[in-house]
């Protein structure tokens, strides 16, 4: 059972492992001429630790094997340079206690020394527990030994956050597996499913099982939505997105896209005004996904038969900026703060219409991947104005 530990950086840690040494022998009821001997043991092996090693530590300990107790100091150092050898400075130690190993593996190395405990000291396993209870709430009796204690405080909550932080980053990749692999895998049936099913509405059958079908591959082409932005999510989180960019103007770019925007948003009054000609650098595919996740969330925020702005205009410091302003339910200015993040979602949304929280996530990493910036504007109320730039590479 380890009873008290030392780490070993400079002369004044001798003079502490010293005295711990002997506190332990005395409480053990050794007498003073084995306390003596055992506390000079370790002080010359951690002399030599101090001078040679890059760092080490004393432990001590008191163990029982073979109906014996057994008083043990562990010190256990590493090396820098693979051609110092702890040797020299142990000749006397050895000489002291009846027990003496070192093990050596690389840099790495621990020297042990053993007293055996005799029966006349009358130890007992309680006795050993009240000995370690002694040493866990023995105050520093010096500064050096306050500002040590603390620093080991210190070093036992790096370590702790460490470990989480390590366990945190195992489960995060776990999770990113699961995604990417569960995504794929839903994909491939979605697709020949919706396949199927827009074979079958070409077929001849009456208009209502036409009509079946074609709810059947909307909900369809919903669910393959989810699954692609699940996908893009582990891509995001692997950081393993890849874009196609390519140049063009922003006017032709976006006439191509008014008929796809329609088709969208068919119970809403589309305004679409493009006031630039300006050459932007995007990735198409991608910019239509942000697009259509904007322009669809204010449609589905917002009710039937309102109108949605969209304007594409050019503005200082050479960029293009986007506007998509609804009449919808709007924005506190705590949730304006929030949404972008992943899975976030107003409490206001979650009550009244179904969503994930992964379309504005997705849509801000891909904006800021084509060195744009996102946001929105509402005064919390009366609809929601939602605003990205794109850099302009006119000239
Ligand atoms: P989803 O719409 O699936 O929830 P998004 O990431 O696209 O996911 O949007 C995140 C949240 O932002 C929504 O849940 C909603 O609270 C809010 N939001 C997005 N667009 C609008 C909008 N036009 N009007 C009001 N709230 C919006």
């Amino acid at each position: 059972m380890q009873i008290v530990h030392v780490s070993l950086e400079n002369e004044m840690d001798l003079t502490l492992a010293y005295k711990k040494s002997i506190k332990v022998a005395e409480m053990i009821g050794l007498s003073r001429s084995t306390q003596t001997a055992f506390a000079t043991a370790v002080s010359e092996v951690s002399r030599e630790v101090i001078d040679k090693a890059f760092e080490g530590k004393v432990e001590l300990h008191i163990d029982y094997s073979a109906g014996k107790y057994q008083l043990q100091a562990n010190i256990g150092y590493s090396l820098n340079g693979e051609d110092i050898v702890l040797e020299d400075g142990l000749q006397y130690a050895k000489k002291l206690v009846p027990g003496f190993k070192q093990n050596t593996t690389g840099a790495k190395g621990n020297i042990e020394l053993q007293m055996g405990i005799p029966q006349s000291s009358k130890l007992t396993n309680a006795k050993v527990s009240s000995i370690v209870n002694y040493f866990a709430n023995l105050e520093p009796s010096t500064p050096y030994e306050e500002l040590k204690e603390k620093n080991y405080q210190l070093y036992l909550i790096n370590e702790q956050s460490e470990i989480a932080l390590q366990h945190l980053e195992y489960l995060n990749q776990q999770k990113n597996e699961f995604l990417t692999v569960a995504s794929h895998e839903l994909r491939t049936p979605l697709t020949i499913l919706r396949a199927y099913t827009q074979m079958a509405t070409k077929s001849d059958c009456s208009p209502l099982t036409l009509s079946h079908l074609k709810k059947v591959d909307t909900q369809a082409r919903k669910l393959q939505m989810m699954v692609t932005q699940l996908l893009d999510i582990s891509k995001i989180e692997s950081k393993t997105v890849e874009y196609n960019m390519e140049a063009v103007a922003v006017d032709v770019y976006m006439n191509d896209m008014a008929d796809l925007i329609k088709q969208l948003i068919p119970n809403h009054e589309l305004s679409l005004k493009i006031d630039s000609s300006a050459m932007i650098i995007i990735d198409k595919l991608r910019m239509e996904q942000v697009i259509m996740n904007v322009v669809g969330n204010a449609a589905k925020y917002s009710p039937s038969g309102t109108q949605i702005q969209f304007l594409v205009s050019h503005i200082e410091g050479n960029e293009v900026l986007f506007q998509i302003k609804d009449q919808g339910i709007g924005l506190s200015a705590e949730d304006q703060a929030k949404i972008f993040g992943k899975f976030y979602r107003a409490e206001e949304a979650t009550k009244q219409y179904n969503g994930l929280g992964m379309g504005l996530y997705i849509s801000s990493k891909i904006i800021a991947d084509h060195q744009g910036k996102i946001w929105v504007e509402s005064n919390g109320t009366d609809g929601s104005t939602f605003l990205f730039t794109i850099p302009d590479f006119t000239n």
